[in-house]
Parts: C-alpha cells; sequence; structure tokens
C-alpha cells in the first residue's frame, strides 16, 4: 500500500508554523516532532482532568486515574503482552534502564555476570557500571568488529555466571537491527534475565514482546511520536513480582510504618511519586495516533528514505558511510575527510536542516570504529524524497565548495615545528573590512572558511594544558609575550573554529597589551551578525577562545 508522507506531514502543527515551513527535519532518531492530536491531549489533560491520581476520592482524580490505568491497558496492547500489570511508567528508557539495573543486580552475587554489547546507548552502559562497580559484578561484551556486535557469537561469552543480557533492539548511532530472533535462540534454556533496550526499535517497528521473547524491555515515547517525560517498561510479571522495587515514597507502598512499609501490588510498586500524568494522556493519545496508521506501508516508506539516503550518500567521493541501508532504524551516519561533522552540520543548519554531530551518546561504539563525532541524519515517515534530496544536494554543495577552497594554493607562511615549539600564521592579508563588506551571512560564513585556510595544522600546540574549554569543537591557544607585544598559535579540527580563531588573532595577534579590549573583540563579533547566525555553543565558543586570550595576555 503506498503512504502518503504529506498527508501524515500535515498532522504535525511544528512543520505548519512559517519559520518551520522550509525545515528539513532529519533528527528524529533524537527526538520526533508531535502531530496534533498528542499536543491536543496535553492541553486537555490541564483543562478537563488535572488531578493528582489514586489518593483522593473526587471526580477529577478519578477521571484522571481511569485515564492513567486506560493508557497503561493500551501500552500493554501495544507492546504485545496481554497484561497491565506488566507495564511501568517511567520518565524514559534511561529511567526504565536504571530501574530495571537497580531492581535486578540487588538480586546478583558478587562475580556474577552481565553481558552488554559494544553498540549501547550510555543509556544502557552507565546503570550497568555504576551497579558492577558498588556490587562487585562483572561486565563482559558481545564480540565484536571495530564496534559493531557480532550477535552470533554470543555464545562464546555467555557463562553459567552470565545473569542478565541487556542490549539494544537497535543501535541509535548506526540504525543497524538486532536480529531478535536469532538472539532468542542463543539465549533460549539460559537462567538469565534478558533485557531489551528498544528505544529506537519503537519508533519504526510493531513491537511484541511474546513473539519477541524477552524478559524486559523498554522504550520512551518521544521516540515514536508522544512526549517527552514518558517510558515504559515491560516486564513478565512473574519476575517483576520477585523484584525489589527502585525508588521509594508516595504510591508505591500498601502500608508505611515508621521502620518498614509494605509494597504496593504490581505495577505500582515500581512508579513512586506523582507520574508525568499529562504525558501519559500525550502517550495515550499517540498510541491511538499509531494505531489508526498503516504501519507496514509506513516502515516501508522509512525504509525507502533510508535505502535512497544510504545510496546517494554512497555515492559522494570520499564519504566514509559508517551505516548500511539494509536492516537500519532509519539512520545514516558518516564522516567526510575533507571537514570537521560539526562544520558541515552548521553549513546544513544555515539552509534549515537538522541532523546532529557527535558521539550519539554511544561513545565506546564510535571510538571502536576509530571516530570521536560524526555527521547523523535520521529518517521519520512524515519525510519526503525531496527532503532526503535536498539534504544529500546541501552535502554536496558544501563539500563542493571546500574542494575549491582547498584547490587554492595557500602562501607557505613558516615551517610547522612539532617539538611544542610554535611560530605564530601570519594572518596579515585578512581583512575584516572587507568580510563586514559581504553581503549576506552565506558569503561571510564562505570567507571564514577560507580564511581557515591560513591556520595551519600544528601538532606540536595539540596538548591537554593548550586545549580551550567551552569550544564545540577541539580547538587549541597558545601564547607569548616578544618584545612588548603579544603573539598567538591555534589550531583546530574545524574549519570555522579555525576561522573563528583567524578573527580572533587578526584582532589580538602583535598588538600590545592594553591596545583591544574585550568588549572591542565581540563588538566586532557582534557587526559581523556571527552572533544571529551561528549555533549558540559555537558563539560560546568563540567566547570562550575570547576569555581564553585575555586570561593568556594577563588581562
Ligand atoms: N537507548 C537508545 C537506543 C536511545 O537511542 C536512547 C535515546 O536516544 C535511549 C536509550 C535513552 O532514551 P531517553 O533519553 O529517552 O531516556
Amino acid at each position: 500500500m503506498k503512504f502518503f508522507a504529506d498527508n501524515f506531514k500535515q498532522q504535525f502543527p511544528l512543520f505548519a508554523q512559517p519559520e518551520n515551513r522550509d525545515l528539513v527535519y532529519l533528527d528524529n532518531a533524537a527526538t520526533t516532532q508531535k502531530p496534533a492530536c498528542v499536543i491536543q491531549a496535553i492541553s486537555d489533560f490541564y483543562l478537563h482532568t488535572n488531578a493528582n491520581t489514586h489518593r483522593s476520592s473526587h471526580r477529577l482524580a478519578r477521571r484522571a486515574t481511569e485515564m492513567v490505568e486506560k493508557v497503561r491497558r493500551d501500552a500493554a496492547r501495544f507492546l504485545g503482552t496481554a497484561s497491565p500489570r506488566e507495564i511501568i511508567f517511567t520518565r524514559g528508557a534511561t529511567e526504565g534502564l536504571n530501574l530495571l539495573a537497580h531492581s535486578l543486580c540487588s538480586r546478583l552475587s558478587p562475580g556474577d555476570e552481565i553481558l552488554l554489547s559494544t553498540a549501547e546507548h550510555h543509556a544502557n552502559l552507565v546503570p550497568w557500571q555504576m551497579q558492577a562497580a558498588s556490587r562487585g559484578l562483572q561486565l563482559r561484551f558481545v564480540p565484536h568488529t571495530g564496534g559493531i556486535p557480532q550477535f552470533e557469537r554470543i555464545a562464546e561469552v555467555l557463562s553459567p555466571r552470565t545473569k542478565i543480557v541487556s542490549v539494544t533492539a537497535g543501535s541509535n548511532a548506526l540504525g543497524l537491527r538486532t536480529d531478535l530472533p536469532a538472539l532468542r535462540a542463543a539465549l533460549s534454556g539460559q537462567d538469565l534475565f534478558w533485557v531489551l533496550d528498544g528505544a529506537q526499535l519503537a519508533a519504526h517497528d510493531r513491537v511484541d514482546v511474546a513473539s519477541i521473547g524477552c524478559d524486559f524491555f523498554v522504550c520512551s515515547a518521544h521516540k515514536f511520536y508522544g512526549p517527552t517525560g514518558i517510558g515504559l517498561v515491560f516486564g513478565r510479571e512473574e519476575l517483576l513480582q520477585e523484584l525489589p522495587p527502585w525508588q521509594g515514597g508516595g504510591e508505591m507502598i500498601a502500608s508505611v510504618d515508621l521502620l518498614a512499609s509494605e509494597y504496593a501490588e504490581l505495577p505500582h510498586r515500581f512508579e513512586a511519586g506523582t507520574s508525568s500524568l499529562a504525558s501519559i494522556a500525550g502517550l495515550g493519545a499517540c498510541m491511538d495516533f499509531l494505531e489508526k496508521q498503516d504501519r507496514v506501508a509506513m516502515a516501508m516508506h522509512e525504509q525507502s528514505l533510508v535505502h535512497a539516503l544510504h545510496e546517494k550518500l554512497g555515492q559522494i567521493p570520499g564519504l566514509n558511510l559508517l551505516s548500511r541501508g539494509e536492516h537500519n532504524l532509519g539512520i545514516a551516519t558518516f564522516t567526510h575527510p575533507r571537514c570537521a561533522a560539526i562544520d558541515l552540520a552548521q553549513w546544513l543548519d544555515g539552509r534549515d536542516i537538522a541532523v546532529r554531530v557527535g558521539h550519539h551518546c554511544a561513545q565506546p561504539l564510535l571510538r571502536a570504529a576509530g571516530h570521536t563525532a560524526t555527521l547523523r541524519a535520521s529518517v521519520a515517515a512524515y519525510n519526503s524524497d525531496e527532503d532526503i534530496e535536498r539534504f544529500v544536494a546541501a552535502v554536496q554543495e558544501f563539500l563542493a565548495h571546500l574542494e575549491v577552497e582547498d584547490a587554492v594554493p595557500v602562501r607557505e607562511v613558516h615551517a610547522p615545528v612539532a617539538d611544542g615549539s610554535w611560530s605564530p600564521d601570519d594572518l596579515s592579508s585578512l581583512d575584516v573590512a572587507a568580510l563586514r563588506n559581504k553581503k549576506s551571512w552565506q558569503d561571510r560564513y564562505r570567507s571564514l572558511m577560507a580564511w581557515a585556510r591560513f591556520v595551519s595544522r600544528k601538532d606540536g600546540i595539540r596538548s591537554p594544558e593548550n586545549l580551550v574549554r567551552g569550544c564545540e569543537s577541539s580547538a587549541w591557544l597558545v601564547h607569548r609575550c616578544e618584545r612588548g607585544v603579544h603573539r598567538f598559535a591555534i589550531d583546530s579540527d574545524s574549519r570555522v573554529v579555525k576561522g573563528l580563531g583567524a578573527l580572533l588573532l587578526t584582532l589580538l595577534d602583535g598588538k600590545p597589551s592594553g591596545s583591544v579590549s574585550r568588549e572591542q573583540v565581540q563588538e566586532v563579533f557582534d557587526e559581523l551578525g556571527l552572533a544571529q547566525q551561528l549555533s549558540e555553543s559555537r558563539s560560546n565558543g568563540f567566547r570562550a577562545l575570547l576569555e581564553r586570550a585575555f586570561e593568556l595576555m594577563g588581562a
């Protein structure tokens, strides 16, 4: 069946706002946009239902309680279980994993093993690390190549001491789906708890925990068009019955005495305090909304987008695609040797194309693959072929622009010194007035990137003591005073940071103390319109460079 992405998109009011009409939103693995019915349900909750649940005996409290328990029943159906007692509301997948790590590990003995994978989101690593450290447990990892887990080899690392296997159903950094039937077969008959992090999977597939066969499953509503602040934990009832609660407080008790308490029945014993009630209302609307969609046609549409993404990106010379189009949860991740991922993301932002850059909360995976940051584009069902075309065209445009830049020979201004000593770059031909006279921001941005070419690579200064804290990309700044004037040298992986550094040093390098103030430099930055056009973190990065430079000058 054909899926009409345009009709689907029309249900998302954010895209209809005048400032968002041209937006290409490809940051869906981080969070999705919300349909009108979800926004309405949250507002309706506060307009018509707002009261705390369970504890009060008035009309509104009853209504709020009924709403929460109805959404719980719907959530049970949504995840493929018959029993709402197996559904726990949390703030999100992270809280769900913390809950499970705490409760499950309290059943283990020192030396017991928890098996994870190298492709986990930090949310499925750190809670287990914390438990392992405090209880003397061992963390083990599925064999991998370059960070990509080889789940087919899981038997090699299972041992009689493996008590918990907690792995992703699909990587948020690479989009790689885990082969769940194969994993189920490998784990069947083992005396352990199987936890599945379904944060990305639930955004793209109908989930059926019964057929998956896991013991526990976690997800976050905001990844599948629902509100932030609400997530689900599924746990098999006979297992949950045996587990101690995680947090203590109101709602999770049957009775409280001064020295001990009796806990409430499932699932309430795992829900201490007031839940995110409006978000639960939004989650209910979101699940209704998804129920009405043709999920198979939706998934096919997403698959065709992700295939197109990989095919088109794969044709760009030199581009290093870390993800693959097959078995993929809507994610393309890549680097390019010509540019820092952050510079490309900034360029895309200038064209109103939203992507994400960084380690994607999967540092071990990226490190094993030899990267610190990649650019990630992730699709949802409201994306169109045109979105993919605009994105790829903008990537190509940026790279073509850099190619032209790089073809212009730069005057070799000094011999780079590798032993920690350095010489300043010759920035004398850089003209701030000419930069100011550029008509558009895009022209100024291009010029700044051209300026970056005057900043040579200086391996000798790339050391922790020269690193400027507060810059989004690594930047190193050094200084000395020579015959009464201040001399500087800068280096960075990012062209934009180098360009900004060149701008700063044009104003400061070779000047005597007291001849330029912080305010004057900031004024130039503001006059150029950089503060409005650069991301906030980039502007903060410039301020960090500025502060460090004045600190080094003793000003
Ligand atoms: N697990 C995976 C695979 C994720 O992608 C994310 C979020 O990106 C999480 C866990 C954590 O989800 P949340 O931040 O909603 O708690």
